[in-house]
């Protein structure tokens, strides 16, 4: 097939000047924020901690002993509704599955690596994990459904209510705790999930600007003009752009 010298040099501009996409993230489960209620970033699980969590959830036979700072956030899906329906877990962003297994304290856990938008691994705990449809070296995308929460207070969640376990942890390695003994540690090994989520622009911690956020004056005293006037491009890559339209 041969390529007109315009469409050559427009597909030659195109791969010159249109920056690559950036690389997406999302959160893990739905209602991410809303249900951020019990165990946050940085929460201590002191004796305090322990004590309203037996007044939570009394008729629990595991109550877990875990000490230290919590390392990841904890979304929960402990009323009646949720318990009773499967809730999905996806993938953050495009990686690769580099731990499935079942172990004490999370009972189904799957780790990715992601060496973008930069160098972590997401931790997701208390699956099921019969429900796992992905496996050990299979790349996933952001967004792609990597299990089920696991029921509450079963084997599933190791013996722990119905929430997901949620790190992001800094670098390539794996790690899989859910506590660090120090503010130090915490911060050195664990990104604040939240954070990093919205600092790489995760749509669910990024809404758009309200009517009231907005600085613009309002609309009343904005003159009026008769004429529609048409928007002139002014940055240099919308003005190449539009040559680029022109030329076909
Ligand atoms: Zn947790």
């Amino acid at each position: 097939m041969q390529l007109g010298t315009k469409t050559t040099i427009g597909l030659l501009i195109s791969l010159c000047v249109i920056p690559a996409p950036a690389l997406a993230v999302t959160v893990p489960v739905e209602d991410y924020l809303a249900r951020q209620t019990l165990k946050g970033y940085g929460t201590v699980a002191d004796d305090a901690y322990h004590e309203r969590h037996r007044e939570m959830f009394p008729h629990n036979r595991f109550q877990n002993q875990f000490t230290g700072i919590h390392a990841a956030v904890d979304v929960e899906f402990t009323e009646p509704f949720d318990l009773r329906r499967d809730v999905t877990v996806r993938a953050v962003a495009d990686g690769t599955v580099i731990q499935v297994a079942d172990v004490v304290g999370y009972g189904g856990l799957v780790v990715i690596r992601h060496t973008a938008p930069e160098s972590v691994t997401s931790l997701y705990g208390h699956l099921r994990l019969r429900g796992i449809p992905v496996r050990v070296g299979q790349r996933v995308r952001e967004g792609q459904r990597i299990g089920v929460l696991g029921s509450q207070f079963s084997a599933e969640t190791s013996g722990a209510r119905k929430h997901l376990h949620f790190g992001v942890h800094k670098g390539p390695a794996i790690d899989i705790a859910g506590h660090e003994q120090t503010r130090e540690r915490l911060r050195a090994e664990w990104y604040n999930p939240n954070d990093w989520l919205r600092r790489h622009g995760a749509a669910a911690l990024n809404p758009p600007a309200t009517p009231a956020q907005v600085s613009s004056p309002p609309a009343a005293e904005a003159p009026q003009s008769p004429e529609p006037v048409e928007e002139k491009e002014t940055s240099w890559l919308g003005k190449l752009i539009n040559w680029f339209k022109s030329l076909f």
